[in-house]
């Protein structure tokens, strides 16, 4: 069921012997219907896929009260497919009730390695050919100096490249030789394995943000997809155009989950308040900086040729910059929106979807006025 949290999920098809091999940081406090709504990816993404490749089919309750289900078959061609207009629509139009997953077999065998490379370009040259070479190990996360120091420890002098696959014995071993190839041939070091055992262990514990929020630093993230080509360009401009802001005080990154064509980097930045005390001059001053980060970060990816979002999906943060990351295809969602949900029913201007219902934090893409809806 889509209330149903990652542990119980994985637990229940466990007992099975199987995986769904769906594990974002986020998986203790998110849902499966949370998963498909903000189209997420699991850390173990390049073996076992983003969340639209594990679902079977859905059942969604439409905004006039209608029940409908999608999918069912392994494939299909008919027509263009309606289970894809769910994943990614992040409640604007439809609730999911019911969600059908595919699973594997979970794996007999796991091997890991880590490597030290110089510089993070060099990194992601390595995991570019491997992947083009096919070899798709569950995990291969690039670290830049700052965060390999920071997740890893070391002495900030290296990029860190973990790498972590599960499956028959005969595949993994091909798969870690092709990377291991490929990454020594890039200049890499191998690094001792406990990088990748610390990783799996830390992999999902953010209270050293958490606990830089309480001393008045202003943090957030931000994940982006970009192809191969363009993924160092992206890197230097978003990490230049996010240090000028005023009161900026780091931006690292870590290239996350990959694809034949191009990977996701996902940016961490961190700003400093003038001051730790809670006041309204700091609170404005935390919306400010907050804002200038993620418009800075936000317009720098996108002119370097990444795109909007990756997994973390758009919500009210984001709709500003959608008619911009999409161009004219935004008219398609908010023709879809206005089919299926006419009165606005669900998650008004989120998606940065036009809304006669008040304005949005921060603003949407477009206004209700612009596609006639006053
Ligand atoms: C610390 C942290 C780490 C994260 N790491 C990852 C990661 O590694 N990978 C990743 O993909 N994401 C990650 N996320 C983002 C987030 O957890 C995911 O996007 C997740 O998929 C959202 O699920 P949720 O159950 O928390 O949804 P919610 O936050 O409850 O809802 C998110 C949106 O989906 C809509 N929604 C939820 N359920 C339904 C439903 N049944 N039908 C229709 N709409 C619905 C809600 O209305 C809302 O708009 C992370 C978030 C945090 C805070």
């Amino acid at each position: 069921m889509p209330g149903t949290f990652g542990p119980d999920l994985e637990r229940a098809v466990n007992e099975h012997g199987l995986t769904v091999g769906h594990f974002p940081q986020s998986f203790d406090i998110s849902t499966v219907g949370g998963w498909v709504a903000c189209h997420g990816a699991g850390q173990f993404s390049t073996r076992y896929g983003k969340i639209h490749d594990m679902v079977v089919g859905l059942e969604v309750v439409l905004a006039d009260g209608s029940v409908i289900r999608t999918g069912g078959a392994p494939a299909a061609a008919h027509g263009p497919d309606v289970t894809s207009i769910f994943i990614g629509s992040e409640g604007t139009l439809g609730v999911i009730t019911r969600v059908w997953l595919r699973a594997h077999d979970v794996a007999p065998v796991r091997r890991k390695a880590a490597y030290f490379f110089a510089s993070f370009a060099d990194g992601i040259a390595a995991m570019r050919e491997a992947i083009r070479a096919h070899a798709t190990p569950a995990v291969l996360r690039l670290y830049d100096a700052v965060e390999a120091q920071r997740s890893h420890g070391g002495d900030g002098s290296n990029s860190t490249l973990i790498v972590l696959d599960d499956g028959e014995p005969e595949i993994v071993a091909a798969t870690l030789a092709v990377v291991d190839r490929f990454a020594l041939a890039h200049g890499a070091v191998r690094a001792p394995d406990e990088r990748v055992d610390h990783w799996l262990a830390h992999r999902n514990d953010t209270s050293g943000l958490q606990a830089l929020t309480k001393k008045g630093f202003v943090i957030d993230t931000m994940e982006v997809a970009a192809p191969w080509s363009k993924l160092t360009d992206a890197y230097a401009s978003v990490a230049a155009a996010t240090s000028a802001v005023s009161g900026a005080r780091s931006v690292s990154a870590h290239v996350s989950h990959s694809y034949l064509d191009g990977a996701c980097i996902y940016f961490t930045f961190v700003g400093q308040l003038s001051s730790r005390d809670i006041t309204d001059a700091t609170t404005a001053e935390h919306e400010r900086l907050y804002l200038a980060m993620w418009n800075a970060a936000q317009r720098a990816a996108l002119s370097a040729g990444a795109n909007l979002a990756h997994h973390h999906g758009v919500g009210l943060n984001r709709g500003r910059f959608m008619r911009e990351a999409m161009g004219d295809a935004f008219a398609v969602l908010v023709a879809m929106k206005q089919s299926l949900d006419p009165l606005d029913i669900f998650n008004p201007g989120k998606l940065g979807l036009p809304t006669r219902r008040g304005t949005m934090p921060w603003g949407t893409g477009d206004t209700a006025a612009e596609h006639g809806l006053d």
